[in-house]
């Protein structure tokens, strides 16, 4: 981290986690399957930690401001942040946000494990009164898959003097648009079978902290969980998050144009994009059934979950029974790729064509 401090976060994301330069050593590190290791350092067991997460636990750590710890999943990450939630604690979560996210906290207090308020994370003067009551506060921006947008400044402002633990899923942003730590977050937390590894062929997590106590501390949640990422993930992941700042600008700059052609068409009520990302949000005329008809009727783009990948994918949401009713039945989410704007325009258009309006 140190030596990456003045450089650009696109520098970083390429020189971050590499091995030393050293005669006759790869450039990259290799793939390293390993679940025993010579005693004498940290670990003796993979499952206790293993070299094969240190370059993406480097790279990503460095993007972020903080340490970073790697996880099976996206959702074996927030698992490990939840867990440490206080018996008889307070959480707070968007109304609408990450569905594995939402089933899990909903679930656990449910089993009476802790207590929850879900809250309108735009609504800032309800957040920021939540806040006070909160043991954690978890916050989604933007929200997956309504895109809603939180004051993460005011939240982390107002958590600042009392106890209160600010986790923020920064999957849709990533850290080349929002770095959480910095404004005062406790905590990341990443999907990074999303944008970072950005092929569809990862599944991958990570918790960042700002220190490294915390960092021990989800190290050791890893350890009983036995949430350990897979070498060949760990591998991908890290060579996805090296062209991490190209893929993102040409998707942004294919989705802000989509993002304008799109809301003023007249087969769309509305399409919703929080100025930066990847993802639009959008409903057509005449509901659900013609949303499912639409995404059914494209070529280029895929009919398909997940998001952040290189490909277009678009899907209704609420085809998932697990997502939350907060999230509008017809809502169409499109992950926009690096192709050409205009042949995405043009699948775009002629999917839109079979409403036959
Ligand atoms: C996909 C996703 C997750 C879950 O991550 P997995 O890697 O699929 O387990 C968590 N949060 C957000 C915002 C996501 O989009």
């Amino acid at each position: 981290m140190p030596g990456h401090a003045r450089q650009s976060p696109s520098t970083v994301a390429v020189t971050a986690g590499r091995p030393p330069h050293d005669a006759g050593q790869p450039l990259n590190s290799p793939i390293l399957p390993a679940s025993v290791l010579i005693p004498g350092a940290d670990s003796e067991y993979a499952r206790f930690g293993s070299p094969a997460w240190t370059p993406f636990e480097e790279a990503l750590g460095a993007l972020e401001g903080g340490h970073c710890v790697a996880f099976s999943s996206g959702q074996a990450a927030i698992a490990a942040v939840i867990d440490l939630v206080p018996r008889d604690g307070r959480v707070i979560v968007p109304r609408a946000a990450y569905s594995g996210t939402l089933q899990l906290i909903r679930e656990r207090a449910r089993r009476g494990f802790f207590t929850v308020d879900e809250v309108d994370v735009e609504n800032t003067v309800q957040l920021v009164g939540a806040v006070r009551e909160a043991d954690v506060v978890w916050i989604e921006t933007p929200t997956n898959p309504t895109l809603m947008t939180a004051d993460l400044e005011a939240v982390c402002r107002a958590s600042a003097p009392l106890d209160t633990i600010v986790v923020v899923d920064n999957t849709f942003a990533t850290p080349l648009r929002q770095r959480p730590l910095e404004l005062g977050a406790d905590v990341v937390v990443h999907s990074a079978s999303k944008l970072i590894s950005g092929h569809s062929d990862v599944l991958l997590g990570a918790v960042v902290t700002r220190d490294l106590p915390a960092r021990r501390t989800f190290e050791r949640r890893r350890t009983r969980l036995g949430a350990t990422p897979g070498v060949l993930e760990a591998f991908l992941a890290t060579r996805g998050l090296r062209t991490l700042h190209v893929r993102l600008d040409r998707a942004e700059a294919n989705a802000k144009e989509l993002h304008r052609r799109l809301a003023s068409d007249h087969r769309v009520v509305y399409a919703r994009y929080p100025g930066f990302g990847t993802v639009i949000s959008f409903e057509v005329v005449d509901g659900h059934e013609a949303a499912e008809k639409v995404t059914a009727s494209s070529e280029l783009v895929i009919h398909a979950t997940s998001l952040g990948g290189v490909e277009s994918t678009w899907e209704r949401r609420r085809r998932h029974d697990a997502e939350p009713d907060a999230v509008p039945d017809g809502l169409i989410r499109l992950s926009v790729g690096i192709e050409d704007v205009e042949d995405i325009w043009q699948d775009v258009q002629q999917a839109l064509d079979v409403l036959g309006r």
